[in-house]
């Protein structure tokens, strides 16, 4: 469903992601894609990477592509076509977050999945609302660096009480296949949340990708869990428990961090950590 001839840069977790995706998904998915690196990836029309319907759309209307085509399909009788949206963490946190929001409330029945980077990668590494506190992007430079934390994109999905919600990353993929596996079972508005490195933007090496992606969540700084109905917390796959100074230094966006920023990103970690285990007792 995927084919070679892609336009990432390589080790690119976000292509990772989408080849494993499609495998669990198979042929008969419709993909809708906003503005984000994988608005370019596929390639420039006529030639694509891809061996599935692909339609492109503007940043904030995600939710409502999705939505329109489910209903296209719902008066053709059509209830086997998987329709997926795939965007960034700013189609998705930011700037998609109302279309988002508004088709989760619907409960449509599609799957929607953020790949996340943790800023916008596609125009130049900006700044999103995923990107997490002290980060170094271009529009927050060292000497500025982002002092808010992440927004928790996964508390405010699970609060609409959508029937399944994951989160996974490339660095495991029988997980994130398996998520996908799942979600194509389930009816309803299915939202997966992939932590998807990004070669340029965390200044890494392409070789490092998956090994960066494996420390944060063995670092709990990105916890593989499920949520069923909004309520039904599970961890999948318990974290080694590693320093996250592990996993910040192997990035350049983090080089700049102070001993005081990183130990005071730990215990945000911590937190965020405990309040999970809480929820899936
Ligand atoms: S800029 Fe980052 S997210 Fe975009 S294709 Fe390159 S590695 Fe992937």
């Amino acid at each position: 469903m995927m084919t070679s001839g892609h336009l990432a840069c390589p080790g690119c977790g976000a292509a990772i992601a989408m080849r494993l995706a499609l495998k669990s998904l198979g042929p008969d998915t419709i993909v809708v894609i906003p503005a984000c690196c994988w608005a370019v990836i596929p390639g420039p029309f006529p030639y694509s990477n891809m061996k599935v319907p692909l339609m492109h759309t503007a940043f904030e209307t995600t939710g409502a592509v999705l939505s329109g085509i489910r209903a296209a399909l719902d008066i053709k009788e059509n209830k086997t076509t998987q329709i997926m949206g795939w965007a960034g963490d700013g189609g998705t946190f930011d700037i998609g977050l109302q279309s988002l929001s508004s088709a989760a409330e619907r409960n449509e029945d599609v799957i929607y999945v953020c790949y996340d980077n943790e800023a916008y990668m596609n125009t130049g590494i900006q700044q999103s609302g995923a990107t997490p506190e002290f980060t170094w992007t271009t529009t927050t430079p060292v000497d500025f660096p982002k002092m808010t934390p992440k927004k928790n994109i996964d508390r405010i999905m699970a609060s609409h009480g959508i029937p399944y919600l994951a989160t996974t990353s490339p660095a495991f993929p029988h997980d994130l296949m398996a998520k996908f596996e799942k979600a194509k079972k389930i009816k309803g508005f299915r939202f997966i949340h992939i932590l998807a490195s990004c070669t340029a933007g965390w200044k890494i090496d392409s070789e490092k990708s998956i090994e960066v992606m494996r420390k944060a969540v063995d670092s709990k700084v990105f916890p593989i869990f499920e949520v069923e109905n909004g309520e039904k917390y599970t961890i999948n796959i318990e974290p080694k428990g590693i320093p996250v100074q592990d996993y910040l230094s192997m990035q350049g966006r983090f080089r700049h961090m102070t001993q005081e920023q990183i130990e005071s990103y730990q215990q945000y970690i911590d937190k965020s950590w405990n309040w999970l285990k809480k929820q899936a007792r």
